[in-house]
């Protein structure tokens, strides 16, 4: 059995899948390991810090694969190379490709979108929604505490005494906790709110504070469902109030294969003080902002909105080693001891990850 990883095409991406911690687990496990040249390069691995992998080009590294290793979907010239019963295993982003999918199908290659997968302890490991996650919740406190004018911890010093600033986080999930948890080592005074009410304890256990919007709106799997309009008007009714005192905002509120939830409108903005930044991470999914523009800066009245994209890859060494630890995972619920493909497509974490089977499409949104 062949593993592969290809070096990641997508724009700005910094990842890569398979690290060499992971090469040499798979190694071990008596796959040979295949890279194309450079794969690592731009997550501080250079090729020479691999061990027992071999090396190609992009097109023999993508048609020699049994098992492709994606941060991001593979181009389609790469797709169009591999060869029939391979499989892709990857963050495949199926909400909204259906070409994608069908392109796939078409070459007969069985794909796993590990986004699919169910947020049980089980798959906790293999996890990418979360270990990436966590990292653009880091960098996003990086960014608003870089952009702000102010800064985040109080300071004690012979020309007086600065106030620490008031941070707040909208979606406390993975991205959320862990952007508060940043944003408290920093100094700030952090707040967090989340519609889900577990979240409280878990804002709490932060040394956060929880806000309370009068809301709760929890829906299947762990996730949120979306609010109604009149639930929506009491949130946002509330929260104008709040962020006038507010001096940096994250967003992280979203909704699985939905646009994000618009929560703060352009008269929240134009209410806050002049200099507060707003980190809107679901900029990528349109924003929980009404001014978010994604990949840019936007001024409004004296407010920083910024709505960055694929912000994992800003720290591309942490989380390629993150994502290449949740593939090795998923990994072995494909290959059996003896280094045999052996799925069971009766196990549910393979049956929900599966989006194409052979010749079938199986992701329906
Ligand atoms: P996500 O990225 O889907 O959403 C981010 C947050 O936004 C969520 O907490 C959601 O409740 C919140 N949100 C949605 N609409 C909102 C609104 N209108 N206002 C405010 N907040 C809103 O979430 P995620 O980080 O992927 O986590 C999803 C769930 O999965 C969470 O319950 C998380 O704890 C759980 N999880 C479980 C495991 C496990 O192994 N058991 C692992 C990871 C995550």
């Amino acid at each position: 059995i062949t593993i592969a990883a290809l070096r990641e095409t997508a724009a700005g991406e910094r990842r890569v899948a398979i690290t060499p911690e992971t090469a040499k687990k798979y190694a071990a496990r008596g796959l040979r390991v295949l890279l194309e040249h450079g794969a690592g390069d731009s997550a501080s691995f250079p090729d020479a810090s691999y061990s027992g992998v071999e090396w190609g080009d992009a097109a023999g590294v993508a048609a020699a694969a049994d098992i492709l290793l994606c941060v991001l979907p593979p181009s389609a010239a790469a797709i169009n190379t591999m060869h029939s019963d391979a499989m892709l295993v990857g963050q495949l982003r199926p909400y909204g490709a259906a070409a994608r999918l069908a392109a796939l199908a078409q070459r007969q290659v069985t794909a796993f979108a590990l986004e699919r997968l169910p947020r049980s302890t089980r798959a906790q490991a293999m996890d990418t929604l979360s270990s990436q996650a966590a990292v653009s919740g880091y960098r996003a406190v990086l960014l608003a505490a870089e952009a702000a004018p102010r800064f985040f911890p109080m300071l004690t010093t012979a020309a007086g005494t600065i106030r620490p600033s008031r941070v707040l986080v909208i979606g406390a999930g993975v991205a959320g906790l862990q952007a508060l948890a940043t944003a408290r080592r920093l100094g700030a005074q952090v707040e967090g709110f989340d519609v889900r009410p577990e979240t409280r304890e878990q804002v709490q256990s932060l040394g956060a504070k929880f806000l309370e919007l009068g809301v709760s709106a929890s829906g299947s799997g762990g996730y949120a469902r979306e609010l109604s309009a009149e639930e929506r008007a009491r949130q946002q009714q509330a929260l104008s109030e709040h962020l006038r005192n507010i001096d940096a905002l994250i967003t992280t509120a979203a909704v699985p294969g939905r646009a994000a939830p618009r929560i703060v409108t352009a008269a929240m903005v134009a209410g806050m003080k002049p200099g507060a930044v707003i980190v809107d991470l679901a900029a990528e999914s349109g924003g929980n902002c009404e001014l978010t523009r994604p990949g840019e800066r936007v001024e409004h009245g004296g407010v920083s909105i910024l709505g960055p994209l694929n912000m994992a890859a800003g720290h591309p060494l942490h989380a390629s080693e993150m994502i290449a630890r949740n593939f090795a995972h998923f990994v072995e619920l494909l290959v059996n001891k003896d280094g045999v493909l052996a799925p069971d497509f009766s196990d549910e974490l393979l049956a929900q990850s599966c989006v194409v089977q052979g010749a079938t499409v199986k992701f329906v949104e």
